[in-house]
């Protein structure tokens, strides 16, 4: 059934040939899906390790919480401690006062009858009996006067009694205030040992709701770094998809190319065939998008670097971390134009793990690259693009200090100097 010998090894020529192209286009792959793997291994590790060190902030966080919800609850007891303590010494002073009252009533009570008693021996001795004055005349003194005298001592006896009856009572209501006076004293003193506690419990508050301000501000942090981990892991993934979508691409055209100019009238097993007939495709890989070399600069019209790849203090972080691109000098609306032929892999708006608004291109063989802080967005996900597409207008969201164009080149996901490929 064969023609001849010389088409006979035509035919085996071909065969390894494509043989030798398909292991090619499998082993770049592989290569490609190697490296793939070992960043994501590498990503998914750092997302576990940030994953960790935000549940220990968070526990942290909710024990410190916790904390302040009992010493809320004890300022609350000692400030109702306080209050009752007010009570009673409003209560005590308005005893006290009383007191003072009653006291200053009994002096004007002494002073009344006293000054009776006064009045009594002036009409005594105003009655003009000489012998009343002879005897005052005589005495020592009034009050020996009073006493020797039998009939003014009888009309005294009275009085007298009367006086040292209020003095008394006087004296047992002054008395009383002292005791209200100590009790007072004591509860002003307790009063002022628990508001020292109060204030205490109450600055500690404050300390343990300043730790919780710094712990939710270390939340966030790590919130953003996770947030940009997972971000990245995405990236890859959606690289692999790329990759993977290029190699069947790459097969079907093979297998295309195989059935135009390779068919030279095998009638055996059709399988077969088909499997080893894939040939002519070391030509390239027609239909897909490939990188055309060198990049096209990535801002037409601004060269201007204000910041080159490599470690930096970062700007708003303020810790020292890779600078993943180059920063370019562009005002807001400046295009940003896609450097080399690609296909879209992320067009997203938002915050983006401090990306903000920022695309990503993919140029094959798992190099891409990224513009980020734009405003307006000029491409969408999954969109051919050649080199000088304008993909992105300047702007400043993200984690930016202002309008500037960062433009990154990734190889399997890792961050290279842009200008190696400028
Ligand atoms: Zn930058």
């Amino acid at each position: 059934m064969y023609k001849d010998k010389e088409s006979k090894m035509h035919m085996k020529k071909k065969i390894v040939a494509s043989i030798l192209a398909m292991l090619l286009i499998s082993f770049s792959f592989t290569n490609i899906l190697a490296a793939s793997n070992d960043e994501k291994s590498k990503v998914q590790n750092q997302i576990n390790n940030k994953k960790e060190e935000l549940q220990d902030v968070k526990d942290e966080k909710s024990g410190v919480l916790s904390e302040i919800d009992k010493l809320n609850t004890s300022i609350a007891s000692t400030e109702k401690e306080i209050s009752d303590l007010n009570d009673k010494i409003t209560e005590l002073t308005s005893s006290i006062s009383d007191k003072t009252k009653e006291i200053e009533q009994k002096e004007e009570e002494f002073e009344e009858k006293d000054k009776l008693l006064q009045d009594r021996l002036v009409a005594l001795y105003e009655a003009g009996d000489t012998t009343y004055l002879d005897m005052l005349l005589t005495s020592g003194s009034i009050t020996d006067f009073i006493s020797s005298y039998y009939l003014v001592e009888q009309l005294t006896k009275c009085d007298k009694e009367v006086l040292n009856s209020i003095e008394n009572t006087k004296k047992e209501i002054e008395d009383d205030k002292k005791e209200l006076e100590t009790k007072k004293q004591e509860i002003d003193n307790t009063k002022s040992q628990i508001a020292e506690k109060n204030e205490k419990l109450k600055s500690d508050k404050s300390a343990k709701q300043a730790k919780v301000d710094g712990l939710t501000e270390e939340e966030k942090k790590l919130e953003g770094e996770l947030a940009a981990y997972n971000a990245k892991m995405n990236e890859i993934e959606a690289i692999e998809r790329a990759e993977e979508a290029r190699r069947k691409k790459a097969e079907e055209d093979a297998k295309k190319n195989q059935t135009t100019t390779g068919n030279t009238g095998n009638k055996g097993n059709s399988s077969d065939t088909g499997n080893v007939g894939n040939t002519g495709i070391s030509g390239g890989t027609s239909g897909t998008v490939t990188s055309s070399g060198k990049m096209t600069w990535p801002i037409p019209g601004y060269r201007n670097i204000t910041s080159n790849f490599g470690y930096r203090m970062h700007p708003i972080y303020h810790t020292w971390k890779l600078h993943s691109g180059i920063d370019v000098g562009a005002p807001t609306g400046a295009k940003f134009v896609a450097a080399d032929n690609g296909t879209v892999l992320i067009a997203s708006y938002g915050y983006n793990g401090g990306y903000g608004n920022y695309v990503v291109i993919s140029h094959g063989n798992g190099i891409t690259t990224r513009y980020a802080h734009g405003t307006s967005i000029l491409v969408s996900a999954g969109q051919k693009v050649t080199k000088g597409t304008p993909v992105l207008t300047v702007g400043s969201t993200g984690a930016s200090t202002g309008p500037h164009a960062h433009f990154e080149v990734r190889v399997n996901g890792t961050a290279v100097n842009p200008l190696n490929y400028l």
